[in-house]
């Protein structure tokens, strides 16, 4: 039984004229048809978010309302989230593990932004002039074009969902056109909340005509785009037409560093999650491990005992560790990597190679290649996947070299114990997040972002949510006496 499911446009659900077909990763067989949103499915979306800007069912809701309805449909990501979790799985390969564990804490995501959405504040301002009263509202931006790629899709549009909605803004969101299931199926939540029709519109379809039309459309005030860098250039320049504000949460190359004093146990396991969790197709994934000589071969020999023991497998099966890649070009794309990075003089640890008994699945061994320097591939390019590429350093002088060699600036992790250092070190790493003696810890508190190629702006915290809106300067005149004629001479 193939499904099907519905595109979600000024609060109905329908087809779109054309379809396409998800594969299930772990199996390479079609499992559901997806509407592919066309130029016109794409405007007649922005067009019903614009009209819902200034419709009194919207823009007449206080605040708190507003964040009512936030609550409301936070209540039902948490009480839905086997279902979403199972369809995210099945459309992407996540395993059940991770997908069920993050989508009950994107519901917590939603009650932050639902609690936020009454503390937007403008201002009264202590102007120079006597005779004047200025405040500052604070509006909602407009229209914004929410773009997502396809890992993470729930969490990562509850980022953009969230803080538009706070701030009283409509959204249109481009779910990625692999395993874009979760999403659609999310609409039905939003429907079910109470929503007035087009506040948030789901579609999906493919970036060069869905994707470009959404974010060149002259009624989008703000992008919100993740992503690879690549298409982050597109958007940037489809963003010429209409001059929209945006943030840009692109990929990621992030170093952890290792020193000899760290607790090489805990250190291990860090580095495991850092880059085995969602079989290292996440953008903090920590895929440069940076270690000091002294401790080099104990800890590699540590981690591939535990890479060789991580339990490859069906996703939706509870006991599996790793699944497999979302995409067959995921894979390819690493397997050409790693033969350039070996060419290049990476020596493969462990893995390197499809795992043994899934010819039709797109699975890939956790490995692990030993570089000589930054120059083999696999340690500058950002493959989203499941290798971890070592390069070994001497002094804290050239671990902070080793890790900010690199353009992008996402996040970063250091082991050690010495305090004195971990200060050091968290004010000379280039990077968005530091994390010291942790990893991969996220909170909707927090803001999240990066340097370089890594993106614009953040996404998350109380910041991001006032990227939602702007301005407006209000001058009130408060003297009687009448403005006096400017051409009359006195
Ligand atoms: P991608 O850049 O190929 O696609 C992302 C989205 O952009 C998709 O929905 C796609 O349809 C759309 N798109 C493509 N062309 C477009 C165009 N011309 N105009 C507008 N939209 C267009 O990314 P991907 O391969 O799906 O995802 C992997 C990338 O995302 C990695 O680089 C990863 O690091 C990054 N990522 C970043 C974060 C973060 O928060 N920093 C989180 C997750 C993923």
């Amino acid at each position: 039984m193939v499904e099907r499911f519905q595109q979600y446009i000024d609060g109905a659900f329908e087809d779109a004229r054309e379809s396409f077909d998800s594969v299930d990763p772990s199996t390479g067989e079609v499992w559901a048809r997806m509407p592919a949103a066309s130029e016109h499915d794409v405007d007649r979306a922005v067009q019903a978010a614009h009209r819902a800007l200034t419709d009194p069912a919207w823009a007449n809701l206080t605040a708190s309302a507003r964040g009512k309805l936030l609550y409301t449909l936070a209540d039902l990501v948490a009480q839905n989230a086997p279902r979403l979790a199972e369809l995210e799985t099945r459309d992407t390969g996540k395993i059940i593990r991770e997908t069920k564990s993050q989508i009950g804490y994107v519901a917590e995501y939603y009650r932050y932004y639902a609690g936020v959405a009454d503390k937007i504040q403008g201002a009264w301002l202590p102007v120079d002039k006597p005779d004047m009263e200025v405040t500052l509202r604070r509006e909602p931006v407009g229209v914004v074009a929410g773009i997502v790629p396809w890992n993470s899709q729930l969490f990562l549009s509850a980022v953009k969902i969230g803080p538009a909605l706070a701030a009283g803004c409509t959204i249109v969101l481009k779910a990625s056109e692999d395993g874009p299931a979760p999403l659609l199926e999310f609409a039905r939540l939003v429907n079910e909340a109470g929503f007035p029709g087009g506040v948030v519109n789901i579609v999906t379809g493919f970036g060069n005509d869905c994707g470009r039309t959404l974010t060149s459309h002259p009624l989008v005030s703000r992008i919100a785009f993740t992503g690879g860098p690549e298409t982050a250039r597109h958007v940037v320049r489809n963003s010429a037409a209409n001059l929209a504000a945006m943030s840009l949460e692109l990929g990621g190359k992030s170093p952890v560093l290792v020193f000899e004093d760290a607790d090489l146990e805990s250190a291990c396991n860090a580095v495991i999650a850092g880059i085995f969790a969602a079989s290292g197709q996440s953008c903090v994934a920590g895929s440069r491990l940076v270690v000091q000589r002294g401790i080099h071969d104990a800890l590699i020999e540590r981690l591939v005992a535990k890479a060789q023991a991580i339990r490859i497998g069906n996703p939706q099966d509870a006991a599996t560790e790793m699944g497999p890649l979302a995409t067959r070009r995921q894979l390819e794309h690493i397997e050409n990597v790693l033969r350039a990075s070996v060419a290049a003089g990476g020596r493969i640890v462990t893995g390197g190679r499809r795992a043994d008994g899934f010819a039709r699945g797109n699975y890939f061994l956790p490995t692990i290649v030993d570089c000589p320097d930054s120059r083999v591939p696999s340690v500058s390019e950002e493959l989203f996947g499941p290798v971890l590429s070592v390069v070994t350093f001497d002094t804290e002088a050239d671990a902070i070299a080793l890790a900010n060699d690199t353009r992008y600036g996402l996040a970063s992790g250091v082991f050690t114990r010495d305090l004195t250092r971990a200060h050091r070190l968290t004010r000379a790493l280039r990077a968005g997040i530091v994390w010291v003696n942790t990893y991969r810890a996220v909170s909707p508190i927090v803001p999240f972002g990066g340097y370089g190629l890594s993106g614009l702006g953040r996404e998350g915290g109380l910041e991001a949510v006032l990227e939602y809106t702007r301005t407006k300067s209000v001058w009130i005149r408060t003297s009687d006496e009448p403005i006096a004629d400017p051409f009359v001479m006195r």
